[in-house]
């Protein structure tokens, strides 16, 4: 039952083949055998599974029918989930238990979706590798040796490994796109305002945005109907209507322009990489589509405004973890600053505590001109360039990542090392672009991501032209060995 995606799921459920109870029965059972070799979660919800499992059948039994009614699914850990603990992979939240459903996570539940438990992640979701959790590292499933890619590497790696279906993630600067393409998972990234943020802790909330991981765009688009919407609880989220997802994945690709920006393939990609991305391309050509090179001349600025940007709203955001309402508190403060500091010393990590600096820093009255207001400037050249590309494209190709999943602790000395991964994801955040990455091949038996970018609110473009490659490829069913 492990090997199911969730539209087959939702096709046993419907056709009497297996329960919801006995599903979840079965990879909860799967999640306990295997994740202690992934360490892809870190919180079980067993009771809370059976309970909604039982529930759902229940639901279908009374004639109720959803592609999520009794699919089981998991959630990131900076999701706030009622009365379980929500980490968000930090010493700072190990005691939280949230008080209240984050809107993703009620509309889930409200769909019928099975929350078998938290994922895994990055601390505060700052990360590439999805080793600075508290709760440890975890694994790639298809090299235990290799980081599965970060933020949302709990989410990836157990979804790769096939102990659930799908789950969720989040994206600021690549954060489900990028562990997506080192696990040979599609994962999106939708635009920015489309997927609540309310009960979402938050990372750098001009960027933060919700998305599904799962192992075909079918599934993004069924995950994603679930998760998307307006929502009053969350002043950035954007009033427009959600089309139906799994509607727009049988469109005809036949005159579909692709824009390949020549920027994508300086120095700095792995250059068998750039071959399977060549690959690709030639694969949508079959299917009729017409590819034709394009600029996007202010790439090269977005890592440095990126990380002056993130971390200053990080720096903003993570203030309110002061020992004093929630979260860590250090032991007998002598006076108040004493409080502050301990506290915040003790709960947060090293890159957690990085990024504040850093942030803090650029905001800081004497530079925040030259820094934090230059970086807003180059946010609007790179927006810019995206509106001018897709005058001309009706979608824009290339790789997700550099290089392939590489090996645990290889990056650790070198934080920049690992900011540099990040460059063909974080221009998307920092336009709100939708975005999605599938997988294209493998060098050394390591998955290699394609990324597909469009204009906003074109979600339903990028799982039409995911699924049409995934009928005519068989990349994204490829299994790990060993699960
Ligand atoms: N790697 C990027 C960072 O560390 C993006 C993380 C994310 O998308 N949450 O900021």
């Amino acid at each position: 039952m492990h090997q199911l995606t969730l539209a087959e799921i939702a096709r046993g459920l419907a056709d009497k083949k297996f329960s919801s109870e006995e599903l979840t029965k079965a990879l909860l059972a799967r999640i306990a055998q295997l994740d202690p070799q992934l360490n892809s979660f870190i919180s079980l919800t067993e009771d809370l599974a059976l309970t909604q499992a039982k529930a759902a059948d229940a639901r279908r039994a009374n004639g109720e029918s959803g592609a999520l009614l009794g699919a089981p699914i998991a959630h990131k850990d900076l999701f706030c989930t009622q009365g379980i603990r929500t980490s968000c992979g930090s010493k700072m939240l190990d005691n939280f238990k949230a008080p209240y459903d984050a809107t993703v996570v009620a509309k889930l539940a409200a769909a019928g979706a099975v929350t078998l438990g938290k994922t895994n992640m990055d601390e505060f979701a700052m990360g590439s590798a999805n080793e600075s959790s508290y709760y440890g590292a975890v694994k790639n499933p298809w090299n235990l040796e290799h980081v599965p890619g970060g933020s949302s590497g709990g989410s990836a790696a157990a979804v790769a490994a096939r102990l659930l279906p799908a789950a969720t993630g989040t994206d600021t600067g690549g954060s489900i796109r990028q562990p997506a393409a080192l696990t040979n998972l599609t994962g999106l990234k939708p635009t920015y305002g489309r997927v609540s943020r309310w009960g979402m802790i938050a990372y750098a909330s001009s960027l933060d945005q919700g998305g599904p991981l799962a192992r075909t765009a079918e599934d993004c688009a069924i995950l994603l109907q679930g998760m998307a919407g307006f929502d009053p609880n969350d002043s950035t989220s954007i009033d427009e209507p959600v089309p139906d997802y799994s509607a727009s994945l049988n469109g005809s690709l036949q005159g579909l322009r692709i824009g390949v920006p020549k920027e994508y393939f300086g120095a700095g990609l792995d250059p068998r990489i750039a071959e399977l991305i060549h690959n690709s391309v030639k694969e949508l050509e079959k299917l009729g589509a017409v590819v034709k090179e394009i600029s996007l001349p202010n790439m090269q600025h977005a890592i440095p405004a990126y990380y002056v940007i993130a971390p200053a709203e990080a720096s903003s955001n993570l203030s309110r973890f002061d020992g004093v309402r929630f979260g860590h508190r250090c032991e007998n403060p002598v006076n108040l600053i004493d409080l502050y500091k301990r506290s915040r010393g003790e709960g947060f990590g090293a890159e957690v505590q990085r990024r504040i600096m850093v942030g803090a820093y650029a905001l800081s009255a004497g530079y925040y001109d030259a820094y934090y207001l230059k970086a807003q400037k180059i946010r609007r050249l790179i927006k810019n360039d995206f509106m001018a590309a897709f005058n001309e494209v009706d979608i824009i190709l290339g790789p997700t990542t550099p290089n392939p999943a590489w090996k645990l602790g290889a990056k650790n000395s070198d934080p920049v090392a690992a900011y540099l991964e990040d460059v063909y994801t974080i221009t998307a955040n920092l336009a709100g672009l939708p975005g999605l990455s599938m997988p294209a091949g493998f060098v050394d038996g390591l998955p290699v991501g394609v990324q597909l970018l469009a204009p906003y609110f074109q979600e339903g473009r990028l799982l039409n032209v995911a699924h049409q490659y995934q009928l005519n490829t068989d990349w994204h069913t490829r299994t790990p060995t060993g699960f």
